[in-house]
C-alpha cells in the first residue's frame, strides 16, 4: 500500500493525556481504564458494527519490561481462542515503517466492568458461582497452553452485563527480570500465592489461589490479604490462616524458613468465623446449601500449602461450581503456542522493537480482506461473542459507561519475593484498598 493511501486510513484524537492514532474505522474514542502499558479505550467499529476496546502501547519496545510483556501478550493474544480469554480483534500501528515504529494498538473485544466494580456488589450464589466457574474455564485453558498465570487480580478480569467473564492478560513471565521500571504504578501483589510470596517452585494450582483470594472478596467486599508489602501480606495470611505446618516450613529455603519460623505464631480461624453467614445470601434451604457449599471452596481454595490446595479441575468438580459444566468450556482445545522461547526471550531495545513490528505486520498480512490465515483463533471466533442464553446476568449498573478511568496499579513482569520483600518493605505505596484502583 502506498504511503499517502496508508496515511488517509489514520486520524489522531487526544485521550487524557496520551494521543491515539487509529485507523478511521474506530470512531468515538472514550477512555474506559488504563493500566501499565497505556490507556485503554472504547471506541466504536464501523466495520464491524459494534463496539470494541482499543489498547495503545506506547514504544512497548523501551525497555526489557514493557517489551517482553507486549511481545507476549501479543504472540499469546493471536494463538488463544477462548470464551474466558480476551479475544484480539485487530492489531494495527500507524507507522508506516520499522525506522519510523513507535506504538501498537491492540482492539479488543468490549467488555463492561471489570472485577473491581463486581466486588461492590451483592451477588447472589447464582452470578458468584457463575464468574467462578468462568474464570476457572479461563485458567484451564491458560494452564492447557502451559501458560500458569500467578498473577491473577480483580483489574485484569472482565465483565459483561449479561455476566459473561474474560481474562485480560496472561500474567507473569517464567523467567522475570527485576524492574522498577514501571514505577507510576503500584504493583498489586494482595493475590499472589504463598508459593510466590515466599520464593517457591510453584504448579498449576498456584493459580487457584487468587482465585480464593477474588471470591473471598466478593463475598467480603473487602480485600483478604492487603499487605504494603510481601512482609505485611504474609502477617495478614498467617493471621487469618493460622501459621502453616512444620511440614510446609521444610520446604522453604532456609532464610525464608529462618524469617517464617520467627513469625509469631497464630492459630488461625475457622471458615465459619472467617465468612459467616452474613456474608452470604442464605434466606432459604436452597441458598443456606449453597453457602456452606462457597464456603466449603473457599476453605479448599485459601490453604497455604499447595500440595495441599484444590487443583483446577477439582474445583471445576466442586458441587458449588459443576451445576455449570459444558465440556465445550472446560475442555476447549489448548491453543498451541509457536514460539517455544517466549518466556526466555532476552533482547536490546532494537531486536525487541524488531520483533513487535513484525508481529504487527504478519496480523496485517494474515488479516488481508477480513480473514485471519493459518492460526486456529479467528475474528470470527472472537466477534461471534460468548453469552448462554440459561446463564445470569450481572446488575445493569455495570455500563461501559461506569468503567472509570482509575490510574489503575500494574503489574510488573517480576517482582520480588518474601527473600527480597524485606528491603523494599515500606518503599512502595500501598494500592487504594477503597477505590477500584487494583
Ligand atoms: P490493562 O491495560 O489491560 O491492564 O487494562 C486496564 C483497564 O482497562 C482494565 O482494568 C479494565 O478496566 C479496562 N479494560 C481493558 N481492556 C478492556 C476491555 N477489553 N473491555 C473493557 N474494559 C477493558
Amino acid at each position: 500500500m502506498n504511503r499517502n493511501k496508508r496515511e488517509k486510513e489514520y486520524y489522531s484524537i487526544d485521550v487524557g493525556d496520551s494521543t491515539f492514532t487509529v485507523l478511521k474505522r474506530y470512531q468515538n474514542l472514550r477512555p474506559i481504564g488504563s493500566g501499565a502499558q497505556g490507556i485503554v479505550c472504547s471506541a466504536y467499529d464501523h466495520n464491524l458494527e459494534r463496539n470494541v476496546a482499543i489498547k495503545k502501547l506506547s514504544r512497548p519496545f523501551q525497555n526489557q519490561t514493557h517489551a517482553k510483556r507486549a511481545y507476549r501478550e501479543l504472540v499469546l493474544m493471536k494463538c488463544v481462542n477462548h470464551k474466558n480469554i480476551i479475544g484480539l480483534l485487530n492489531v494495527f500501528t500507524p507507522q508506516k515503517t520499522l525506522e519510523e515504529f513507535q506504538d501498537v494498538y491492540l482492539v479488543m473485544e468490549l467488555m463492561d466492568a471489570n472485577l473491581c466494580q463486581v466486588i461492590q456488589m451483592e451477588l447472589d450464589h447464582e452470578r458468584l458461582s457463575y464468574l467462578l466457574y468462568q474464570m476457572l474455564c479461563g485458567i484451564k485453558h491458560l494452564h492447557a497452553a502451559g501458560i500458569i498465570h500467578r498473577d491473577l487480580k480483580p483489574s485484569n478480569i472482565v465483565v459483561k452485563s449479561d455476566c459473561t467473564l474474560k481474562i485480560l492478560d496472561f500474567g507473569l513471565a517464567r523467567t522475570a527480570a527485576t524492574s522498577l521500571l514501571m514505577t507510576p504504578y503500584v504493583v498489586t501483589r494482595y493475590y499472589r500465592a504463598p508459593e510466590v510470596i515466599l520464593g517457591m517452585g510453584y504448579q498449576a494450582n498456584v493459580d487457584i489461589w487468587a482465585v480464593g483470594c477474588i471470591m473471598a472478596e466478593m463475598v467480603r467486599h473487602k480485600i483478604l490479604f492487603p499487605g504494603r508489602d510481601y512482609i505485611d501480606q504474609w502477617n495478614k495470611v498467617i493471621e487469618q490462616l493460622g501459621t502453616p505446618s512444620q511440614e510446609f516450613l521444610l520446604k522453604l529455603n532456609q532464610s525464608v524458613r529462618t524469617y517464617v519460623e520467627n513469625r509469631p505464631r497464630y492459630a488461625g480461624y475457622s471458615f465459619e468465623k472467617l465468612f459467616p453467614d452474613v456474608l452470604f445470601p442464605a434466606d432459604s434451604e436452597h441458598n443456606k446449601l449453597k453457602a456452606s457449599q462457597a464456603r466449603d471452596l473457599l476453605s479448599k481454595m485459601l490453604v497455604i500449602d499447595a500440595s495441599k490446595r484444590i487443583s483446577v479441575d477439582e474445583a471445576l468438580q466442586h458441587p458449588y461450581i459443576n451445576v455449570w459444566y459444558d465440556p465445550t468450556e472446560v475442555e476447549a482445545p489448548p491453543p498451541v503456542i509457536t514460539d517455544k522461547q517466549l518466556d526466555e526471550r532476552e533482547h536490546t531495545v532494537e531486536e525487541w522493537k524488531e520483533l513487535i513490528y513484525k508481529e504487527v505486520l504478519d496480523w496485517e498480512e494474515r488479516t488481508k480482506n477480513g480473514v485471519i490465515r493459518g492460526q486456529p483463533g479467528s475474528i470470527g471466533a472472537a466477534v461471534s461473542g460468548s453469552s448462554h442464553q440459561h446463564h445470569p446476568s450481572t446488575s445493569s449498573s455495570t455500563s461501559t459507561n461506569d468503567v472509570s478511568m482509575s490510574t489503575d496499579p500494574m503489574l510488573t513482569d517480576t517482582d520480588s519475593s518474601l527473600e527480597t520483600a524485606g528491603a523494599s518493605a515500606g518503599g512502595a505505596a500501598a494500592a487504594d484498598p477503597l477505590g477500584c484502583s487494583r
